[in-house]
Formats: structure tokens, C-alpha cells, sequence
């Protein structure tokens, strides 16, 4: 199932290019604030699982580009992410600092924004501002210490996510949780809908020119470490995100600019870039200037 959310919080099933509103009974407030009715909906999924399946059946269609979708869980308990998490993007950033011997690190929940929103670049001069090609895994339910064999059993669903990040050596939690810096979307597919998730090929895409293509298979930690290592510190909770980390291929974005992301079996989406009013701060008024390693 793909679960979209849209339009100020409600809650829609995609099917063939057309969304079916099924808010109602997903249990969602549209208007709740803070927005966690997803949360609710991802942690009693398997309960109202056939509901929505029956209520998207009788919804009226209406065609995904007619309607302004938004991120899908606006208000996690956590969102998590790994650095460098393939070899081929540890050789460009010159880095030692392997997702398997770093672990994982946090980004600002507030900086996710949906597939019709812009990312918003600080007015921040002397940097670079880099898209990380990513898969988000969303938590289905509560674990601690999860065994990696155990852990898909914990994973609710997928959706493509995009981690903006400033350059520079000043905090990595600062640089990457600008508001607008985590787009995830276009929507979340259940984990049910995805063969293989040790290979699912992702590209990346700025305006016409391939910057990223990986798969899977290539990560240093994979998704069930990933979710293993994260528990063995942090309860995870029903609606969380893990970012998988990037592979080779970073690169500047600037206003103008579309983003365009593909992850296979999951979904694609494309996200403008413009300048924004905000950002400036002391902590990043010396230039910096990114060297790309050897590939
Ligand atoms: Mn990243």
C-alpha cells in the first residue's frame, strides 16, 4: 500500500496515479496539532489495514498532481540517520568515519518537508549546499536491542529521502537541520511492496544531469544493522525515519534548481530549490571550501 499524506494532514491510499482520501478512516485529525495522528495510524496499521483498503476501494480518485503532498510522518519521535554508508562516498569526502564504526547521528525533526515544498537554501555565502541521495525506512513498531534478523519485522514502509546538508566542519546535527534540508516522500510504500530490500536501486537527478545511482547491496551497514545498531541505543518507535546514508556523486545545489530522487519499487519525486530569507549566522561566516576526493 502507498500512503500519502496531502493537503493540510490528511490521509490518502495512491493507487494508480490517483489518491483516495481516507482520513476518516485512518483515524487522522487533519487539523491536530501536534500532527502525530500518522504515528497512530503507522502503529495501529495492522489493525486497520483491510479498512483502508475498502475505503480507498469506494473513495473518489483524485489524479496525485491535482492535490499538494506532504511529508508523510511530520512529527517522529526521532529522526535518525548514518553518515557515510558507501565506500564509494567515504573516497569523496576523504573520510574514515564509516557508517559500521561512526554509528548513526540526528537530525532536527523539523527540518523534513514534503515533495511540493521547496527546499529553501539559507543565505549563507562562501558554502556549499549538498544533496545526499537516500532511502528513509520508517519504524512500524516499538523495539529495543532488535536482533538483525528480527529487524524487517520493525519496518513499516519506505520512501525516498533527500538529506541537505551545508559543508563545512561546524556541527553535522547544525549543517543538515535547516528547515526544508529532510524532503521524504512522494509517499510511504509498505514494506510488503518492496521484493528485496537488499537491491533497490536509487538515482538522483539535478535538473536533467545524473549526480547518484547506488543500490543497496553497496551499503557498508545494511538495513538490518542499521536498525540493530539504532535500538541497541534508542527505543525505536512506530513512525520513526533512518536515513541509509549516501553514496558517491554529492554535489552543490542552488536556486533554480530541481531535485529530482528514484528509488525503485518506492517512488520518485522532484523537489525546486530556491534562495531563503533565513539562515545567516555567526557560526558559518568563514567560507569553506569542499575538496572531493578521489573516486
Ligand atoms: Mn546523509
Amino acid at each position: 500500500m502507498k500512503i500519502a499524506r496531502f493537503n493540510g494532514g490528511r490521509i490518502g491510499v495512491v493507487v494508480d496515479g490517483t489518491i483516495r482520501d481516507v482520513t476518516a478512516v485512518a483515524g487522522v485529525d487533519a487539523a491536530e496539532w501536534p500532527p502525530v495522528g500518522p504515528l497512530r495510524l503507522i502503529a495501529d496499521f495492522p489493525t486497520l489495514r483491510d479498512k483502508l483498503e475498502q475505503a480507498a476501494k469506494v473513495a473518489a480518485p483524485i489524479p496525485l498532481d491535482q492535490v499538494t503532498l506532504e511529508t508523510p510522518v511530520p512529527w517522529p519521535n526521532k529522526l535518525i540517520a548514518y553518515p557515510v554508508n558507501y565506500r564509494d562516498h567515504a573516497t569523496e569526502m576523504t573520510s574514515v568515519g564509516f557508517a559500521n564504526v561512526q554509528g548513526f547521528f540526528l537530525k532536527a525533526n523539523s527540518s523534513l518537508s514534503g515533495p511540493s515544498e521547496a527546499i529553501e537554501l539559507p543565505n549563507i555565502a562562501g558554502r556549499e549546499i549538498h544533496h545526499e541521495c537516500e532511502i528513509a525506512l520508517i519504524i512500524g513498531k516499538q523495539g529495543r536491542q532488535i536482533p538483525p534478523e528480527r529487524a524487517f519485522d520493525y519496518v513499516f514502509g519506505y520512501a525516498c529521502l533527500l538529506d541537505i546538508t551545508i559543508r563545512g566542519k561546524e556541527e553535522r546535527v547544525m549543517r543538515k537541520s535547516f528547515d526544508t534540508f529532510t524532503p521524504v516522500g512522494p509517499y510511504i510504500t509498505t514494506a510488503d511492496e518492496v521484493p528485496n530490500p537488499a537491491d533497490i536501486n536509487m538515482r538522483l537527478w539535478v535538473n536533467d544531469e545524473l549526480r547518484q545511482q547506488a543500490n543497496t547491496r553497496d551499503l557498508l551497514v545494511d538495513i538490518p544493522h542499521m536498525i540493530s545498531i539504532a535500538s541497541s541505543a534508542a527505543t525505536l518507535y512506530p513512525g520513526d525515519l533512518i536515513a541509509t546514508g549516501t553514496p558517491a556523486g554529492v554535489g552543490p545545489i542552488k536556486a533554480g534548481d530541481t531535485v529530482t530522487i528514484e528509488v525503485d519499487h518506492i517512488g520518485r519525486m522532484s523537489v525546486p530549490v530556491v534562495a531563503g530569507r533565513y539562515g545567516e549566522n555567526i557560526v558559518f561566516a568563514k567560507p569553506y571550501e569542499f575538496k572531493r576526493g578521489a573516486a
